[in-house]
């Protein structure tokens, strides 16, 4: 029932931009909004453990938004926004060769709850622009970790410590892109290079879409 009166809401509000109510464009986000969104630099943000991490924006009013409405909200048509972001961002980084994408996997109870995983839906959106494959199966999320924003840098780590399995059988000896949301102390990067790494894995980068930093 609920799912039915989502999908009549989502039909009769897809006319309209979903930041400022426009229905000039009868898109999603129209390009006004779309507009709002601001790099950083491009450069890494940080690097750990030898693998940079970038992150593409500034954690502002609409990236918020376009993040909160496809992770929670059921906005999936967000995804493609959120990956033309991301990708606008890579592009300009002048990285050279081919890679394999890896969304942050979630834990199954949670990608139960939530029904999808908002970052392979970004990842897909992010392979067509590019022409990278998506690699789904390589690693998963073993440990149900607890939400991680009240927690501090050393908790962080700790809750995340061993939450990662990678399947290195599944690796194609691509470079890994690594993609993800939201980077705050980078802690979740930090425990998937380490995963990786200790499989034998090292030629990896981390982009994640917005830092509140
Ligand atoms: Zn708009």
């Amino acid at each position: 029932m609920i799912e039915k009166l989502i999908g009549l809401l989502d039909w009769i509000y897809k006319k309209k931009c979903y930041f400022c109510k426009s229905s000039f464009e009868c898109v999603k986000m129209c390009s006004k909004c779309y507009d709002k969104l601001s790099f950083r630099l491009f450069r890494p943000e940080r690097i750990i453990e030898g693998a940079n991490i970038y992150c593409a924006g500034n954690y502002t009013k609409e990236l918020q938004k376009l993040i909160r409405g496809l992770k929670y909200h059921r906005q999936k048509d967000l995804a493609h926004y959120l990956a033309k972001f991301m990708y606008e961002y890579f592009e300009k980084l002048n990285i050279e060769g081919e890679f394999e994408i890896v969304p942050v996997p979630l834990h199954k109870n949670r990608q139960k709850k939530r029904k999808y995983n908002h970052m392979e839906l970004a990842a897909e959106e992010f392979s067509l622009m590019s022409g990278f494959s998506v690699n789904f199966d390589i690693i998963k999320r073993v440990k149900d970790t607890k939400p991680q924003y009240r927690l501090t840098r050393k908790e962080r780590l700790e809750n995340l410590s061993n939450a990662f399995e990678v399947d290195k059988y599944k690796y194609r000896n691509k470079k890994l892109l690594v993609i993800d949301d939201i980077c705050t102390t980078g802690s979740t990067f930090e425990e998937i290079i380490r995963e990786f790494k200790k499989n034998g894995i090292c030629d990896i980068i981390c982009l994640a879409a917005a830092t509140p930093l």
